[in-house]
């Protein structure tokens, strides 16, 4: 990053800053008309003048389209193996080598597509709300709906803080309208999402997808957070409007981090990625990026409200006449999504820090229909929970595909741990320890059969738990051990009918029940197998009883 020091003498000062000719050279990009931090209706002017297909909903949020790829990657994301951080990386699937010379050849080519554009957008801004832990980021990159939606999702300087920015402590080169070269070594695919630890880099090559850009600030801070002692954590966070407490929301995509946090009775820290310090809480980052399928006024009132000016919406089908945004419409994609600063829900608390929460929440999405609607787990339960992060999902929305699939996703975010799951756990059973913090598992997936028989938990019913939960109702309330999983069962919920709570009741076949709990108790303990050297007897004994 020495090029960058000189770029930020270089830069100019005043206004001039925030519009046209940003001096890009000392990266090797001669482009002449580079515009940096533009005010959002600029932007806008700039995708409605340069981009065929972007446009304006009659909310006023600017549609865009990601192209071919409408949702991440993970298969093609790279990480440099460096001597310096080689031993600290849990290589694997997620975490695949590449070595320095193709990640300069990647970059290479990012800047030379770079080149050729008549002009280039850079977004100067912050990731963390901690002043003790705040990086600065820099993006570049090729598309108005790019800087916008980084614009959105980083935390916006101020005037004087963009003025006084100076040397980055990472860069963003989002070149996705480009692919990568296939003959380049180790490259599978026209899509190449490269990270270098070391110099803080990140090279987007292939994919368009807005969402990459934001999960790649998220990989950084799981690699330098746990290195400093800091826990990282792809969860939701709320406080309580009087006291202050907070409380954390864990859950892999579609499990309702983002629709649970939106809630008009409590202050919204954040809806997907934070940190938990020896001082308590901050989100990384200074937006939300909601799913959008389905969304409506009556059900989630409060993200729908923030779609209009400033928010970017994703991948929808609209009207082409009125630009009446059809939310129900998955033509282009199932996953459609709304990007929108924080600030665009009402309750949100800014700056976006809280105290240690009182309590965590592991969200699942279980459409096997067998998980209790809630219960509490003991400290080790909660461990083997969180190493083993299950959720499931639907197969797919063909006719006669009815089954379900299991998915397991170390800490509720497997694909953006840079560390071993371990290493993330064991930061995890320290700070709720040593805060007192209760651990509960909410299924927000299916009741009363598995997908295809049964229905998802109604939202307004999620919903009345997790109040439960914040209002301490829950803590006292009398439970009864699941037969299979050993965690506790409230017997009673405020606002939840009583039969629901125990999923076995709910199901027309009880012997199906058992089946199909048996079945997911096995699915449970052979993913748990590659982990079991790496916890204590008891959070290896904190499994399923019966498989
Ligand atoms: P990502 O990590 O991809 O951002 P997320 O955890 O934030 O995912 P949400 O965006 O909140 O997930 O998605 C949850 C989806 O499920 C929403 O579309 C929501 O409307 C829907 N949903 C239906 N029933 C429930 C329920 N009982 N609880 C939570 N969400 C529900
Ligand atoms: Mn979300």
């Amino acid at each position: 990053m020495a090029t960058a020091e000189s770029q930020a003498k270089a830069a100019p000062d005043g206004d001039q800053d925030m519009t046209a000719d940003f001096d890009l050279t000392p990266y090797g990009i001669t482009v002449k008309d580079v515009r940096r931090n533009l005010a959002p209706a600029t932007l806008y002017a700039e995708a409605i003048r340069e981009d065929d297909q972007c446009d304006i909903s009659d909310t006023g949020a600017l549609i865009a389209y990601s192209g071919d790829k409408t949702g991440r990657s993970p298969k093609d994301k790279r990480i440099v193996e460096h001597p310096d951080s080689k031993a600290d990386v849990w290589w694997g699937p997620v975490n695949i080598p590449i070595d320095q010379e193709t990640f300069q050849i990647n970059l290479e080519r990012a800047k030379d597509y770079f080149n050729t554009r008549k002009r280039l957008y850079v977004v100067d801004a912050f990731a963390g709300w901690d002043p003790r832990n705040r990086a600065k980021v820099r993006v570049i990159c090729t598309r108005p709906y790019h800087a916008l939606f980084m614009h959105n999702l980083l935390i916006r300087p101020t005037r004087q803080e963009l003025q006084d920015f100076g040397t980055p402590h990472g860069v963003i080169y989002n070149a996705g309208e480009f692919p990568a070269n296939q003959r380049t070594h180790g490259m599978t695919s026209k899509t190449s999402i490269d990270l270098c630890l070391e110099t803080r880099e990140m090279v987007i090559l292939g994919t368009e997808y807005a969402g990459e850009m934001k999960k790649g600030v998220f990989t950084m801070m799981n690699y330098y957070g746990p290195k400093r002692g800091i826990l990282s954590m792809h969860c939701s966070a709320t406080a309580d409007k009087q006291s202050g407490r907070s409380s954390i929301m864990f859950g892999l995509s579609g499990t309702g981090k983002t629709t649970l946090s939106a809630d008009p009775n409590r202050l919204l820290i954040g809806d997907d990625e934070h940190c938990w310090t020896d001082q308590g809480i901050f989100n990384i980052e200074g937006g939300c990026y909601a799913k959008a399928i389905h969304l409506a006024p009556e059900t989630e009132p409060e993200i729908f409200q923030a779609l209009r000016f400033g928010a970017v919406l994703e991948n929808v089908v609209f009207d082409q006449e009125t630009h009446h945004v059809d939310f129900h419409s998955s033509r282009i994609t199932e996953n459609t999504r709304g990007a929108y600063p924080i600030e665009f829900i009402r309750n949100a608390q800014i700056p976006c820090v809280a105290g240690h929460p009182s309590d965590v929440i592991f969200l699942t999405c279980d459409a096997f229909g067998v998980l209790p609607p809630i219960s509490r787990l003991s400290p080790t339960q909660a461990m083997y929970h969180f190493i083993s992060g299950y959720t499931a999902k639907i197969a797919g929305t063909e006719v006669g595909i009815t089954e379900p699939q299991a998915t397991f996703s170390p800490c509720f975010g497997g694909p953006f741990l840079v560390w071993h799951p371990a290493k993330y756990a064991e930061l995890l059973a320290a700070r709720l320890r040593e805060h007192n913090a209760r651990v509960w598992l909410v299924n927000t997936g299916w009741s009363g059969g598995s997908y295809g028989t049964g229905t998802r938990m109604k939202l307004s019913l999620t919903r009345a738990i997790i109040n439960a939960i914040h209002s301490d109702e829950l803590a006292s309330v009398k439970t009864q051990a699941d037969p299979v999983f050993g965690i506790d069962v409230p017997i009673a919920c405020p606002g939840v009918p009583a039969e629901i709570l125990a999923p076995r009741s709910t199901w027309s076949d009880p012997a199906a029940y058992d089946a199909a709990a048996r079945r997911l108790a096995g699915l449970f303990r052979e993913n748990f197998k590659k982990y079991e050297a790496d916890v204590s007897p008891e959070v290896r004994a904190s499994g399923p009883r019966i498989a």
